[in-house]
């Protein structure tokens, strides 16, 4: 799931075009969960975008995923002892909603191929103990990208790509005489 808007603005943000806020999909928390109930057996990432930045809307869902047997995974451009001493109560109750957190801001000059990261100074903290064999492998290299077209020839894509993806993604596409439009703020 990608959330709308990042006050930051990283040079080399992979999702620069939806740092502005303003819903593009505009989902109650309800109809979030539902959709992930429907689409996903094993759980959730919420990324952006930062998901912090709607943390109240989103400790909602994931606290009602998680109840419905599903994991939290949470990018965030903030590191895990900002979160920690942030005041807004919304945030730590995400935090504590959360298993699986990928700290700090994507850094153009440590960008690295990672186990979901993009840049060498992002940390992967396992905040509970549902995925304890994750704790060993965090060095590993990236796993790629998953590429999909669905039957109505919508595009989707997901992962932490390499630098240039989206761009060599469209000039490959176009090559072929495919040509990618965006769609409700989601690009391809
Ligand atoms: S904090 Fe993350 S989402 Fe926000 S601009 Fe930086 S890299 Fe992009």
């Amino acid at each position: 799931m990608w959330v709308r808007g990042c006050a930051r603005r990283c040079p080399g943000c992979i999702a620069a075009p939806i740092l502005d806020d303003g819903p593009a999909l505009d989902l109650l928390a309800d109809e979030l969960v539902a959709l992930v109930l429907a689409t996903a057996d094993e759980g959730v990432t919420f990324s952006g975008g930062e998901p912090f930045e709607q943390a109240a809307a989103l400790v909602h869902a994931a606290v009602a995923l998680r109840d419905a047997g599903r994991s939290v995974m949470v990018y965030t451009g903030n590191t895990l002892p900002e979160l920690r001493a942030h005041p807004e109560p919304a945030v730590a109750r995400l935090l504590a909603a959360t298993d699986i957190l990928v700290d700090g801001p994507f850094e153009l000059a440590h960008q690295a191929d990672l186990l979901w990261r993009g840049s060498s100074n992002q940390r992967i903290h396992l905040l509970s103990s549902r995925y304890p064999g994750a704790s060993g492998p965090v060095d590993l290299p990236g796993v790629g990208v998953e590429v999909r077209v669905d039957d109505t020839g919508h595009l989707f894509w997901a992962g932490v790509p390499p630098a240039g993806f989206v761009a060599g993604l469209r000039q490959a596409a176009q090559e072929r005489g495919i040509r990618l439009a965006d769609s409700n703020g989601v690009w391809a």
